[in-house]
C-alpha cells in the first residue's frame, strides 16, 4: 500500500516540477513515506532521518519530509522530536504537497494531517517506481472502520471510501496499454469495497476487472474473514485470470483472544470461511497474519493458534509479535502482560510451524506443472528467472529464449521451504 501511496507522490510531485532522483544525496526534498501498525516499522523509520541528519548539516537547504502513518499519529510532535523534519503530510493530504515544499523551502514547518472522507485520489494515474514493467498495485478504496482492538490503520488512514469504478478500470486499460500482465487490488479491506451505496460491490468489481482482458492476471489484497463472501469466491473461480490466492489474516486461533482483539469473527466461523474457499476455489492457495502474545493470551490460547494453523495448512504467513500501538482500544484497555521472552518464544514456535507448512505446501507441487508469468531475473544466477504461478509461489527457472513479462510453462522439480524450482514444460 505504501509502494502504490508513493507512487501516487512521484505523480504529484511530477506535474508541479519535480523530478524523482534514484540517487537520495542529490535531492532537494527527500519524502520519506512510513508505516505506524508496530513500533519496530516506526523505529526503522526514525534509522532512516538518522541518516539523513549527515545530510542535511552539509546541505542545509534540503528539504525533508514525513509522509503517510507516521506523520498522522505524531503530528506536530514529530517535528519536535526530529528537528530535520520539514513537513508533516498524512495520508489524506498528498495533493497539498507541492503547497508544502513551498512552505518548507521559506523556512517554515508546514504540516497539513486532515483526514478525508472522500478522498481516492481516483484522478490521479501513479508513476509505477517498478522497474520491469509486470506488476502494479491499483488502490481500489482507502482508509478502514473495522477498529481492530490493537491496529492503529483506522487512526492512521481515516475513513473507508470506495473509489469509483471508472476510475479504476480507466487505470487498468492504461496498464494494460504500457504491458503490464499483472495487477494487484489493493484496500485494508477489500470485501469491504462499496461504490455507490451498493451499486458496485468487490465481487462485481473483481468480476469488471477480469473481464478487460483474459490475458491480465488480477491479484488483491487483503480479504477480511468476516466479510469474505462467497460471491468473490465465485468470481476466483469463474475466470482463470483471477488468481487463485487469498490472504485472510486470522490474528488468533482462540475465541477470547478474537473477541478482545475485536476482530468480529470466531475460529469456527474462520475454519467455515477456508472451507468454503476450498470448496468454491479448489487449488487456491491460502496465507494469513498471525499476532502472537497479544494482551492476557495464555498458554492454551496460544496453542489453540498453533492447531488452527495445521487444520488450515496454510502455504504461507506473515507472523508478528503484538506491538502496543498509543490509542488504539486494546492499548486503553488491555495490559500488555505477556513478557517479551514469552512473545520471541511463542513466535518462535509459530514461525517453526510455518515453515513446517510451507515446506509440506511446496512438496505438494513437486511434479506439478504452472504457468508462470516471468517477473525478472533471479538474484542468486543470471542464468535463472523467477516468477509467480496463479498461488502466488515464487518459482525459479532456467531463463532460455524467454522474456521478462512471458508466460512460460514450468515443471516443479525441487523445493525448499522459501522456493520452488522448476524446468521448462515442452
Ligand atoms: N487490514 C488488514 C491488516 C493490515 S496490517 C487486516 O485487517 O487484515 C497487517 C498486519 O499487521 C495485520 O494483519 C496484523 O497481523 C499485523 N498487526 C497490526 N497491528 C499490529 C500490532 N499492534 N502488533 C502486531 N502486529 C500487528
Amino acid at each position: 500500500m505504501n509502494v502504490a501511496d508513493s507512487e501516487l507522490v512521484v505523480s504529484i510531485m511530477n506535474n508541479n516540477g519535480f523530478n524523482r532522483t534514484e540517487d537520495y544525496k542529490e535531492a532537494d526534498v527527500v519524502l520519506i513515506n512510513t508505516c505506524s501498525v508496530r513500533d519496530n516499522a516506526e523505529q526503522r523509520v526514525r534509522g532512516r532521518l538518522d541518516l539523513f541528519q549527515h545530510l542535511k548539516k552539509k546541505r542545509p537547504a534540503m528539504i525533508i519530509g514525513v509522509l503517510g502513518c507516521m506523520a498522522e499519529r505524531l503530528k506536530e510532535k514529530l517535528i519536535e522530536e526530529e528537528k530535520l523534519v520539514d513537513i508533516i503530510a498524512g495520508p489524506d493530504s498528498y495533493r497539498e504537497l507541492p503547497q508544502l515544499v513551498s512552505i518548507a523551502a521559506t523556512g517554515q514547518k508546514a504540516v497539513n494531517v486532515l483526514l478525508s472522507r472522500e478522498e481516492t485520489y481516483a484522478d490521479i494515474s501513479p508513476v509505477r517506481m517498478d522497474e520491469n514493467h509486470v506488476s502494479a498495485f491499483i488502490s481500489i478504496m482507502r482508509g478502514c472502520d473495522n477498529m481492530c482492538s490493537f491496529c492503529v490503520v483506522p487512526f492512521t488512514r481515516g475513513r473507508e471510501r470506495s473509489r469509483a469504478p471508472q476510475t479504476i478500470l480507466a487505470e487498468v486499460a492504461d496498464l494494460i496499454e504500457k504491458g503490464y500482465k499483472e495487477v494487484t487490488l489493493l484496500g485494508q479491506n477489500v470485501d469491504k469495497y462499496n461504490w455507490n451505496n451498493g451499486e458496485v460491490n468487490f465481487a462485481q468489481l473483481l468480476e469488471m476487472v477480469a473481464q478487460t482482458n483474459g490475458e491480465l492476471r488480477v491479484r488483491f489484497s487483503t480479504s477480511y474473514p468476516q466479510d469474505m463472501t462467497d460471491d468473490v469466491l465465485h468470481i476466483m473461480a469463474k475466470y482463470p485470470n483471477v488468481c487463485k490466492y487469498i490472504h485472510l489474516p486470522v490474528q488468533s486461533g482462540n475465541n477470547r483472544m478474537l473477541d478482545i482483539m475485536r476482530r468480529g469473527y470466531t475460529r469456527e466461523w474462520y475454519m467455515q470461511r477456508i472451507e468454503a474457499i476450498r470448496r468454491i476455489v479448489p487449488n487456491c492457495a491460502i496465507s494469513t497474519d498471525i499476532i502472537t502474545g497479544f494482551c492476557g493470551e495464555t498458554e492454551e490460547e496460544h496453542q489453540d493458534t498453533l492447531s488452527l494453523m495445521e487444520w488450515a495448512q496454510y502455504d504461507y504467513a506473515y507472523m508478528f509479535k503484538y506491538s502496543e500501538r498509543p490509542n488504539t482500544y486494546a492499548a486503553r484497555k488491555y495490559a500488555d502482560d505477556v513478557p517479551e521472552e514469552v512473545k520471541i518464544r511463542r513466535l518462535n514456535e509459530i514461525i517453526d510451524l510455518q515453515q513446517k507448512l510451507s515446506l509440506e505446501s511446496h512438496q505438494r507441487d513437486v511434479g506439478n506443472t504452472y504457468q508462470v508469468l516471468v517477473e525478472g531475473v533471479s538474484k542468486k544466477s543470471v542464468e535463472q528467472f523467477y516468477g509467480r504461478n496463479s498461488q502466488n509461489r515464487v518459482i525459479v527457472f532456467p531463463r532460455k529464449e524467454y522474456n521478462i513479462g512471458d508466460y512460460v510453462h514450468v515443471k516443479i522439480v525441487r523445493c525448499t521451504s522459501a522456493t520452488l524450482m522448476g524446468e521448462v514444460a515442452e
